[in-house]
């Protein structure tokens, strides 16, 4: 079975509505899915909704999973954690992602303002233009202004040369904290993944640090496959996994169809040497 456990769609920063990236990752065979928009969970309902009214129409019904990415800051670097299978309705966990949200226009006047002092204009309202959610403004949206008015030729080249640290564009931002972010999930009745451990720049000092203190928080699994780790890093993180007792999860971090290099559900399989996340879900397992 195909599992894709961390994607996006317009709720956040991905091209797609919520409703239609569902329907994609069903066509393109995905047997499980998780909708995991940056700190937002507004797209879940209709992404629920597309993939039941779909599995009214076919044999095997895709299992649907509610998700969500938390942007936290640690060690002076963004980390991301992705919940799963929580109660969408959890009154502490919508607190802390409207408290996130809250933070990312005034991040995203101040990354205008570093961008216009590198020269370049209308950043603000160049990025707006494409936040189909504008409270969930950020780094996507300014990367597309920049392709579009040409500094660029793709979001990876971008991302080169702007909008990260020491780079035009970019700012210190405070996100939630690890352990507010594990505890909102916990709370939430959810399994806390570490995302993509690595794309972190870290020294294997300090990613065994985060490991440690995820863990200790309660964290419950690492992505061992995303469609940002090479097939090395499913080898390192699915050893990591299985010495700290993670379990293993997987996702292609699709954001949108001509922007990503993985489609939606081409992420790879887990390997057969780690216990899979969805072994903790509390509905049916596969
Ligand atoms: P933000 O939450 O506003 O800091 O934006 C983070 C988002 O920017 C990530 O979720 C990605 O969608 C995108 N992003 C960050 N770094 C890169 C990169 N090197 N290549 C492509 N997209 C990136
Ligand atoms: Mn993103
Ligand atoms: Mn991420
Ligand atoms: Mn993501």
């Amino acid at each position: 079975m195909i599992v894709d456990l961390h994607f996006h769609s317009q709720a956040s920063d991905g091209l797609l509505p919520p409703d239609e990236v569902a329907r994609r990752a069903v066509a393109r065979g995905v047997g499980m899915l998780a909708l995991t928009d940056h700190d937002e969970t507004s797209g879940l309902a209709a992404a629920r909704a597309a993939v039941e009214s779909v599995a009214e129409s076919v044999a095997e019904a895709a299992r649907f999973i509610d998700g969500v990415e938390i942007s936290t800051e640690w060690g002076g670097v963004q980390v991301h954690v992705v919940g799963l299978d929580f109660d969408t309705r959890d009154a502490a966990l919508n607190a802390g992602l409207a408290s996130i949200r809250a933070g990312r226009v005034e991040r995203a006047q101040r990354m205008s303002a570093e961008l216009e002092s590198h020269g370049i204009s209308g950043g603000f309202a160049g990025a707006m233009r494409y936040a189909r959610n504008p409270n969930l403004i950020g780094r996507s949206h300014f990367a597309r202004y920049l392709v579009e008015i040409g500094l660029r030729p793709d979001l990876r080249g971008v991302f080169d040369s702007f909008l990260v640290p020491g780079k035009p564009g970019y700012v210190d931002h405070r996100w939630a904290t690890l352990a507010e972010a594990v505890g909102w999930i916990l709370g939430a009745g959810g399994v806390a993944v570490l995302a993509h451990p690595g794309r972190y720049r870290f020294s294997r000092q300090e990613l065994r640090n985060l490991l440690d203190e995820f863990k200790g928080l309660g964290g419950q699994a690492i992505e061992v496959v995303s469609g940002s780790h090479s097939p090395e890093h499913f080898i390192e993180f699915s050893r990591l996994a299985r010495e700290y007792g993670f379990l293993a999860s997987c996702g292609s971090d699709f954001h949108g169809p001509e922007e990503s290099y993985v489609d939606i559900g081409g992420n790879a399989p887990l390997p057969g040497d780690v216990t899979p996340v969805w072994t903790a879900f509390r509905s049916k397992t596969p």
